[in-house]
């Protein structure tokens, strides 16, 4: 089984979804850049966590020495263990950078799935995500503008990443419209 693997898609296009099914039922473990960055927001004391918010609620990506110092100390934590990079990296520089930390410890990246999804379907599902969520849950980027801004940053700074995983040879592509269910079902063929 392919055991390194990045989810590549826009905000709302269900990367966290299919990481925590991989999580539950295939021993995966989802290394989120995302959700390390909003439990530094939460450390109340913290002055990183307070840049960190107000980047955040921009909509803007973190500086990449920031992440990328995050990513590099967990692969190495990490390296025997099934690996979902979720949210990482964001641009080609992270990419690189991914690859390198990987080499350092004899390993390389498996797959790169790109979730592809009509922008227009993001709106509706950020929505539905604040309806859902507790007070307690809710993320400081899950607004509109936040949005609008993040999908922005997505085609400039994300999207280029495709193309690199292409030359690669190691990108492949699922319909982040259909189910749940099919999503997980073509991951898995995907990965096995
Ligand atoms: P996510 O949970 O992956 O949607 O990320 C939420 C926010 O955290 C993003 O909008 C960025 O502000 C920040 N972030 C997460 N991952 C990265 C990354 N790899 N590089 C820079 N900023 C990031």
């Amino acid at each position: 089984m392919k055991n390194k693997i990045v989810l590549l898609g826009p905000p709302g296009c269900g990367k966290g979804t299919q990481s925590k099914l991989l999580v539950k039922n295939k021993d995966f473990y989802q290394l989120s850049t995302g959700d390390l960055l909003r439990s530094e927001v939460l450390n109340e004391g913290s002055e990183i966590g307070k840049e960190l918010k107000k980047i955040m609620e921009a909509g803007q990506l973190v500086p990449d020495e920031y992440v990328i110092d995050i990513i590099v100390k967990k692969v190495s934590e990490l390296k025997d263990k099934n690996i979902i990079f979720d949210g990482f990296p964001r641009n080609i520089n992270q990419a690189k950078f991914l690859d390198k930390s990987l080499e350092r410890v004899s390993l390389n990246l498996d797959c790169a799935i790109l979730f592809d999804i009509d922008f227009s379907v993001l709106e509706d599902r950020i929505n539905k995500r604040v309806k859902e969520s507790e007070d307690s849950e809710l993320r400081v980027d899950d607004n509109l503008e936040t949005l609008r801004n993040r999908i922005k940053i997505y085609k400039e700074s994300t999207l280029p990443i495709v193309e690199y995983y292409k030359n690669k040879n190691i990108l492949s592509k699922i319909d982040g419209m259909s189910s749940i269910d099919d999503v997980y079902k073509n991951i898995l063929n995907i990965i096995k």
